[in-house]
């Protein structure tokens, strides 16, 4: 007989395959049910029990009043001129954290939020003008993926020219300071009976959490980007502060070190090019010097300004020359183009109006 609880439902879009089956047993049912639901979820993309219609009425009753599939609530949508479109999603407490789809002409990619706000307090990123909140869960960062899957019209995940096929975790947030829940939702979204898509096609941001960089790789498998920004402590002290911690020579032996890695699965090295701060030719070759012999991409992101930022953009001329010393040492076309720029919705653009009481009215 099914167990009676006045518990709230629990959200199974943070639950791994293993959890929902051990809530699903617990309501009295067998173990293949949760196989059967996470298809519905994770494949088809419904949010309610009753259509599955493989479900008797009475299990679909049952499992509606304890389970319930949630999304996060869309406080507004907006569409760039070159087709990205960026999301404000608002969670169950209120907060709200951001996350942008890019298309491309063969594939397309979701840029991912793993907190609201950030610990971090990089001088150039507008996120990290924001104080962190709190840490996304597993469900809210699987949400954005559902949404985007929703919006674009992905369902069932199995179809033939799916637009979203690749994500990034280069939103809000240090996905590394938020790892479990990261972790998880990751191997949810990599589930071959749902939305399937491959470790392969998932790259992780960082700004060089080095105790967590091994974990990255053995247990997830994915790319990995490092924030770098700079080739010397006393310069990357300021522009990505964590490096007083963690700072350069520890880094990259984490990076050369990382599992997975070879000629096909390179790190990805982000570099943002601030105007007379990391942009001379002695710049360029000193990142070279520092990253020799890691399969490597170089990835130049021009700085996108911000309300107030207080960088400017490196000048046109600077960054070709930069991109030349760089394509010349062997790497193919390293400058990322600024993709919803007109939106807000560039790297290091996100912000959100979430802010966190001050202590006081937390006592
Ligand atoms: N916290 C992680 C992931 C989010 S930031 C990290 O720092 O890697 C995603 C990328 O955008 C990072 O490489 C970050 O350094 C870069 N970025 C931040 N602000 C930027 C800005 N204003 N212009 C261009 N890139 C920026
Ligand atoms: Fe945080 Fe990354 Fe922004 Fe630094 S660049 S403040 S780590 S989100």
């Amino acid at each position: 007989m099914p167990q009676i609880s006045t518990a709230p439902p629990t959200d199974i879009t943070g639950l791994d395959l293993a959890e929902l089956t051990a809530h699903v047993e617990t309501l009295g049912f067998p173990a293949f049910r949760a196989r059967q639901i996470w298809r519905w979820v994770w494949r088809h993309g419904l949010t309610r029990f009753d259509d599955m219609t493989d479900l008797g009425k009475e299990t679909r009753q049952t499992l509606a009043q304890h389970l319930s599939i949630t999304r996060p609530s869309i406080s507004t949508r907006q569409q760039s001129r070159d087709g990205t479109i960026k999301w404000l999603l608002r969670f169950g407490d209120g907060h709200e954290a951001e996350c942008v789809y890019i298309p491309e002409s063969t594939r397309g990619t979701l840029c991912i939020s793993s907190q609201i706000g950030c610990t971090l307090t990089c001088p150039f990123c507008h996120t990290g003008t924001q104080r962190l909140v709190r840490n996304l869960s597993t469900g809210e960062i699987t949400g954005q993926v559902l949404i985007a899957m929703d919006a674009l019209g992905e369902w069932p995940a199995t179809q033939h020219g799916r637009r979203l096929t690749n994500i990034v975790l280069m939103g809000m947030g240090e996905p590394l300071y938020n790892y479990d829940n990261v972790a998880k939702a990751m191997h949810i979204i990599m589930s071959n009976e749902g939305i399937g898509i491959s470790k392969r096609r998932i790259t992780l941001s960082t700004s060089g959490i080095v105790p967590e960089i091994a974990r990255t790789g053995t247990e997830l498998g994915v790319n990995l980007a490092i924030s770098l920004h700079a080739s010397t402590d006393a310069l990357r002290d300021i522009l990505v502060p964590i490096n007083r911690k963690y700072p350069l020579d520890m880094l990259i032996e984490a990076c050369r070190a990382y599992p997975a890695l070879s000629n096909a699965r390179r790190i990805t090295w982000e570099y943002v090019m601030l105007d007379g701060i990391n942009d001379s030719d002695a710049d360029a070759r000193a990142l070279l010097q520092r990253i020799q012999g890691i399969p490597s991409k170089i990835n130049l992101i021009p700085f996108n300004p911000w309300p107030n930022s207080p960088y400017q953009c490196a000048a046109p001329e600077r960054i070709e020359n930069f991109a030349k010393i760089v394509m010349k040492a062997g790497y193919a076309s390293p400058v990322r183009t600024p993709r919803g720029d007109d939106i807000l919705a560039a790297c290091g653009q996100l912000k959100t109006a979430s802010q966190r009481p001050p202590k006081r009215q937390l006592a």
